[in-house]
């Protein structure tokens, strides 16, 4: 089952949270917030459960919170979806992510394309589904892709291009270019786009450009995102994917199996959630840009060359200057030596790229501001 990539292993998630809890060290590891998100959605969840929401959902997701994804993708990004037919509730984008490859891929010839670094459930679902991961790296600084060589990797093979925009681990945002190339590619080669934007709402230069809404995308994009980094609400898992009601649908085919429903008291309160009004999605933005500066400072004063994301929970710093010649060695060691947990590049990789993101590793940045403040002062000691 591990595969010939060792793609299904411990997740690194589960071992660095494991290792931060072990060492006391402050866990800027795993991305999750260490705080509540808004009151009005927690108490949306209470609510649901004391007025008997506790029962299995409709296959699809409580109407309400498709209505307010649907709501939610028109305010945003001026598209019309069709809450009864576009539209699907998932137990977190994982779910989504696992029910749409294991949907889209038909056999083991099948080529799903994807940047790497690449957020670790990607290669694990393309084992579980049978088919081939086809990489593309993202070069520094910006991490953005080659577009010769993205051009390179999409063939007739290619059932999707996986994107994930913006990027975990890297907090690129992808530039216009790199998305038209995609739909692009798509359309030449006739594949799905699946498009992993659980972070929308964490930009911080300009707003959000879901690839659906680029022109001839629509009809072959599948778009996934997720209440968990919206709302500060990992734990809930309610995630959602939209597009083309006949791809829709065979995801949908698939979730039945996998999960069936999920999570019906929360689903109204993701739905409460995404129509709060434009200041709570503009605030979590301003506040996570702050906490990545505030990292970012951090890091630089211990002496890290720092890579300044454009959105996402993450910063990418290069521990070389500190005299790091591997990341997963360095990250092993920095709780002992510092009291911090991170985690190295490394882990996104497929095993042949390794050398080439050998140094860098991950912080996440969605910790109050008083955790980033130690963090950063016990990081001076992680040389
Ligand atoms: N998405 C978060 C991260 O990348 C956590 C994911 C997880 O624990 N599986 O750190």
């Amino acid at each position: 089952l591990v595969g010939a990539d060792g793609a299904i292993r411990p997740t690194i998630f589960a071992e660095m949270s494991a290792l931060a809890a072990r060492t006391g060290a402050i866990n800027l590891g795993q991305g999750f917030p260490d705080e509540d998100g808004p009151a009005e959605v927690l108490e949306a969840a209470r609510s649901a459960i004391a007025h008997g929401v506790n029962q299995y959902p409709p296959g699809r997701g409580i109407p309400d919170l498709l209505s307010a994804i649907v709501e939610h993708q028109e305010r945003f990004y001026g598209l019309h979806l069709d809450p009864a037919r576009d539209v699907l509730v998932t137990a977190g984008a994982t779910e989504a992510l696992a029910a749409a490859l294991l949907a889209l891929i038909d056999g083991p010839d099948d080529e799903v394309v994807v940047f790497e670094p690449y957020y670790d459930s990607y290669a694990a679902v393309v084992a579980l589904a049978g088919a081939r991961l086809v990489t593309v790296p993202l070069r520094r600084p910006e991490f953005q892709p080659d577009l010769d060589e993205l051009r390179h990797a999409v063939t007739d093979r290619t059932r999707v291009i996986l994107v994930n925009d913006p990027h975990n681990p890297t907090g690129a945002v992808f530039s216009a270019e790199v998305r038209s190339e995609v739909v692009r590619l798509a359309e030449r080669h006739d594949v799905v786009i699946l498009t992993d934007e659980v972070y929308e709402h964490l930009v911080f230069d300009t707003p959000h450009v879901p690839i659906a809404t680029l022109p001839g995308a629509w009809e072959r994009t599948l778009t996934i995102s997720s209440g968990g980094k919206t709302f500060s609400t990992t734990g809930w898992k309610i995630g959602w994917i939209s597009g083309p009601a006949d791809l829709v649908d065979a995801v949908l085919a698939v979730k039945q199996f996998l999960t069936y429903v999920n999570g019906s008291a929360f689903q109204p309160a993701i739905a409460t959630g995404l129509r709060l009004g434009d200041d709570f999605f503009h605030g979590i933005a301003d506040t996570l840009r702050a906490k990545r500066d505030l990292l970012g400072e951090g890091l630089r004063a211990a002496g890290f060359d720092v890579s300044t994301p454009a959105g996402s929970y993450f910063t990418v710093a290069d521990a070389a200057p500190l005299g790091a010649v591997d990341a997963a060695d360095f990250c092993r060691a920095l709780p002992e030596r510092a009291g911090v947990v991170a985690i190295p590049l490394t882990a996104f990789v497929t095993p042949g790229r390794r050398s080439e993101y050998a140094t860098l590793v991950r912080f996440a940045a969605c910790k109050r501001v008083e955790v980033l403040e130690e963090a950063a002062s016990r990081l001076s000691n992680a040389r």
